[in-house]
């Protein structure tokens, strides 16, 4: 420290570095050569509310190792000065704690109060994403994400076994995602939904790593399972109580039964979508408000309701079953023959 002076809003210290030896930030060899001195101006934090400002006298010096690319370099002291920073370490690390808990335009207005006057977009530029390491984890999960919901997704990486995001991409192709996995190599198992762009880019770029579901779309799965098997078991035990002769009144009629949640959850589409398009909405238009797939939708609009219920109710059995007597009696004809 040289110097020090201070009023009501700002304090200036005047500062240089008696250390005689630098190392070169090229190279590393160390070197006492002075080849000139300039003026820095940093900012660092506040005192005392008080706008900080250190005068840094700083050297620049001669290399002399004959095998570095660079004839001279500028020392830095550390814990103050960076190569083309205006503001002390101490000061960024502030303003990025800051910046972390409040963002950008309320962490500017704290900022401004407390002396040490920074806009949004300076705040913002402090977060960086960290570093991501050269090899992949040796679980990595693998799932999309909306930027925006319903218009630009992108896909995110994590660590599976230590529980933390390894990477973001910036879509969900499977192009971005096997360039990846080329540039990061490691990965033994992979986590994953049932999107088939996931499994191309798993199976051309890490073809040795192991896929598996991950739990939550598993019991997705397994819940769509159950719901079309019970659906499924229905047409079943009418079918047994047709053949049985039985004391107990038969079982009534499928399309007589009380709705259950699929055929309701399509009525309600049904006249949803209808009631919309009918108002005038494009069809994309509805299929993004209902959120279904564009082609859903226009299933929708183009088939009669009770075929729609027919075809969520039982989409295999129900046209075989109507068939079934003639092909039992089609292939004991031919048996016999
Ligand atoms: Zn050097």
């Amino acid at each position: 420290m040289e110097g020090f002076r201070a009023d009501d809003c700002l304090v200036i210290a005047r500062a240089f570095s008696r250390t005689p030896l630098r190392s070169c930030s090229a190279c590393g060899v160390p070197s006492k050569r002075v080849h000139s001195r300039y003026g820095r101006r940093i900012s660092d934090r506040p005192v005392a509310d008080r706008s900080t400002i250190i005068l840094l006298t700083v050297r620049r010096f001669f290399c002399d190792n004959t095998e570095c690319m660079r004839r001279t370099f500028v020392e830095q002291i550390a814990g103050v000065s960076e190569r083309h920073r205006q503001a002390s370490m101490g000061l960024c690390q502030l303003l990025h704690a800051i910046t972390i808990e409040l963002g950008g335009r309320p962490g500017s207005r704290l900022c401004r109060k407390t002396g040490v006057p920074a806009g949004r977009m300076r705040l913002l530029k402090l977060l960086h994403a960290p570093p991501v390491a050269q090899r992949a984890p040796r679980i990595l999960g693998v799932d999309e994400f909306a930027f925006r919901r319903g218009h630009t997704y992108g896909t995110i990486l994590v660590d599976v076994e230590k529980r933390r995001p390894v990477d973001v991409l910036p879509d969900r192709t499977s192009e971005t995602l096997a360039s990846w996995l080329v540039a990061h190599p490691g990965v033994e198992i992979v986590c994953r939904d049932r999107a088939s762009a996931y499994t191309r880019a798993i199976k051309e770029a890490a073809p040795l790593a192991m896929e598996v579901a991950d739990r939550w779309h598993l019991l997705r799965n397994l819940s769509q399972a159950v719901e079309k098997t019970c659906q499924q078991h229905r047409a079943c035990l009418r079918k047994y109580a047709e053949r049985t002769p039985s004391p107990i009144p038969r079982m009534p009629l499928l399309e007589a039964q009380p709705p259950t949640f699929i055929v309701q959850r399509v009525q309600q589409r049904y006249e949803l979508i209808n009631r919309m398009l009918d108002k005038g909405y494009p069809l994309s238009e509805v299929a993004r408000r209902v959120g279904l797939d564009r082609k859903t939708a226009r299933r929708y609009r183009d088939t009669e309701l009770d075929v729609l219920i027919v075809s969520a109710r039982d989409r295999r059995n129900v046209p075989l079953d109507r068939y079934e007597p003639f092909l039992l009696l089609r292939a004991r004809i031919l048996a016999r023959s």
